[in-house]
């Protein structure tokens, strides 16, 4: 990828950048918490955005896109918004950094990636934090402090692309490390680091590549759920609510509300719970956690689908250790934790079965827990 992005950087610009990268993610559990003020547990892995980049003196940005094959120009003042959807991620990212105070120049820039687009590994998260990494070491010696890099990308999202995430995808694209997953407060923002060095496992994504756009909003739906449970229970948010307290109110609200509740009650928990097995090494348990929590996102949660359902039940028959939805639901990824030894099986049953039900095969990512953003 370096070698193309610097061919192509020469051709256009003539000469030399410097480069940058950051990482898409994965979430090995805690799905549904941040808005209830729990912990999630992401890492950057080895699917990267990587970008070389020059200042020039045109008070212009220039950038073309490799895989899509396609440039674009456009001026730093709010009003030069380009149109091209994926430019907008780098326009965003060069208006929030002047938003906050920081420097932009204009510059010449080349770029690629292999964080797969729209498959829940937070391509455009990778985008952002590349870019902002980029001109926070450029333009500003690195005096924007990295939550707030990660704050500039969930900002553009907010401002310029119209997603309205929380900050997970660019937390974890900005302060991924190698072997390292982050368990991250979403109530305090404060975050630990845990070593994810799983000798004997790897991580493999299957991707149902299907997406059930359900009609009445069901995310929403699911937040007032949790939103009505912790006001009846006199809490701000269901991370101060525990079992106990739910029992004891589960003849006042809806036996719906009650699974809505019960799940994010036991999330938090199995969070806790993964930490505690990874400074141990022990991955059975994180394996088992996974499991739990794929269980309660299908039947208390009820935002699985039946091909998610599918492929965890394959996992299971094939003696996988983990297995889960990976994300908000209805479609996506399923993440899984398998014995080296048996990966190779796995992936291919999954793939023969899926496709005998659904008519098209998942799609396979085997990914590291790696770097986030970075100077190359
Ligand atoms: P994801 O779940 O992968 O973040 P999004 O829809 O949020 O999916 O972001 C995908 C968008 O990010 C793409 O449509 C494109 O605009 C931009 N993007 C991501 N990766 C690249 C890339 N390698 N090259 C150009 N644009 C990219
Ligand atoms: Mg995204």
């Amino acid at each position: 990828m370096e070698k193309q992005i610097s061919a192509e950087f020469e051709k256009r610009f003539g000469g030399t950048g410097t480069f940058y990268a950051s990482a898409g993610r994965i979430n090995l559990i805690g799905e549904h918490t941040d808005y209830n003020g729990g912990f999630v547990f992401p890492g950057a892995i080895d699917k990267v955005i990587m970008t070389e980049i020059r200042q020039n003196d045109l008070d212009k940005v220039r950038v073309y896109s490799i895989d899509i094959d396609d440039y674009a120009e456009f001026g730093l003042n709010e009003e030069d918004a380009p149109q091209q959807s994926w430019a907008r991620y780098i326009f965003g990212v060069c208006r929030e950094v002047i938003k906050r105070g920081g420097v932009v120049k204009g510059f010449d820039a080349v770029f690629a990636g292999n964080v797969p687009l729209g498959a829940g590994l937070s391509s455009s998260a990778a985008l952002e934090s590349c870019f902002a990494f980029a001109l926070n070491d450029m333009f500003n010696g690195n005096t924007i402090d990295k939550f707030e890099l990660a704050r500039i990308g969930q900002s553009t999202e907010h401002n310029y692309c119209g997603v309205n995430c929380g900050i997970m995808d660019q937390f974890a694209s900005v302060f991924g490390k190698k072997g390292q997953l982050m368990r991250l407060d979403c109530r305090s923002m404060e975050y630990e680091y845990y070593p994810f060095n799983p000798e004997g496992y790897e991580l493999v994504l299957v991707d149902s590549v299907v997406k059930h756009e359900l009609a009445d909003s069901p995310y929403n739906k699911r937040r007032q759920s949790c939103e009505r449970v912790a006001k009846r229970l006199g809490v701000e948010t269901l991370r101060d609510a525990t079992m106990e307290m739910l029992d004891e109110v589960k003849g006042d609200i809806t036996a719906e509300d009650y699974f809505r509740a019960k799940f994010v009650i036991e999330e938090k928990q199995r969070v806790l719970d993964v930490c505690d097995a990874l400074n141990r090494g022990d991955y059975d348990t994180v394996g088992e956690r996974m499991y739990e929590t794929h269980r309660g996102l299908s039947k208390d949660y009820e935002v699985s689908c039946e091909e998610l359902d599918y492929l965890n039940d394959i996992a299971r028959e094939c003696g996988v250790t983990g297995s889960r939805i990976m994300g908000g639901g209805f479609g996506g990824c399923t993440i899984n934790l398998v014995k080296n030894e048996l990966r190779d099986k796995f992936v291919e049953t999954a793939c023969r079965k899926f496709n005998e039900r659904y008519g098209h095969e998942p799609k396979i990512y085997d990914v590291v827990i790696s770097d986030g953003a970075r100077r190359v």
